[in-house]
């Protein structure tokens, strides 16, 4: 689409329009590992979370706008230099829309957005320098507690592995449903304890070549369901359970 004349920016004001084909883009994509950089989003943008299909929903945003009178555009930056790598950074749609923003201009100054890039492109690059022996595999247990089911994300894991262990997660089930899912059995019936055992035990089998060969070395385990605690069972219940046949097909959660 051509620009009509009378609205084209004067020579002098702005910096060309910078093109999706631009090698600049792409690394800007890859050093960001397709995040957006604003402090605290850091909203992934290369797949669609309801869909969870592929796709592209972040934009190059400039620090210095191309034009001089745009946002934060009467920095000294020259023009030249306003499409180079140093003052693009990615950015989620609403951040982009927010940095962007005329009126909220003071709210986000240059040093601080540059700020912003700089810190995620560091956590990035020490990130991805970590190798296979800073990996700890993941395992998650959920079961109803009284009449909920919690749910552990896979954010939660990963805030909880890097902060306190400094190890980066390995989802074993590769998919995102938990690994052990007890919230089908029925929690009021006795076999519940048994039937629980049952399911974590043929986890741990299916895992445990793993562990022998050392292919995995280090595990979290992180679960959230019933303890033997305030719904401890009475001495009937327990009777019960050591009644039931070890011929009970276990009830499959979900
Ligand atoms: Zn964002």
């Amino acid at each position: 689409m051509t620009v009509p004349k009378h609205r084209q920016p004067k020579k002098g004001d702005s910096a060309p329009e910078l093109a999706a084909s631009n090698p600049v883009v792409l690394e800007v994509w890859a050093r960001a590992a397709g995040r957006c950089q604003f402090f605290g989003c850091p909203e992934y943008l290369l797949k669609d979370n309801v869909t969870d299909l592929a796709a592209k929903l972040g934009d190059v945003a400039h620090i210095v706008a191309r034009k001089r009178k745009g946002p934060r555009g009467n920095d000294p930056l020259p023009l030249e230099k306003r499409n180079e790598l140093e003052n693009l950074m990615l950015a989620c749609p609403n951040h982009h829309k927010r940095i962007d923003n005329k009126r909220l201009e003071a709210r986000y100054p240059v040093h601080l957005l540059r700020q912003y890039k700089h810190d995620h492109e560091e956590r990035i690059f020490a990130l991805t320098s970590l190798g296979p022996d800073c990996e700890t595999a993941v395992i998650r247990l959920v079961g109803k507690i009284r009449e909920d089911v919690p749910t552990i994300s896979d954010q939660e894991v990963r805030t909880a592995t890097l902060e306190s262990l400094h190890r980066v997660p390995r989802f074993l089930a590769g998919k995102r449903t938990e690994e052990i899912n007890l919230a089908g059995l029925p929690s009021r019936s006795a076999s519940y304890w048994t039937v629980a055992r049952e399911i974590i035990s043929e986890e741990i089998r299916r895992i445990k070549p793993d562990l022998e060969q050392k292919k995995i070395t280090h595990l979290s385990i992180f679960a959230l369901a019933r303890i033997w605690g305030e719904d401890k069972p009475t001495a009937a219940q327990r009777e019960a359970v050591e009644a039931s046949s070890p011929r009970e097909e276990p009830v499959r959660g979900e």
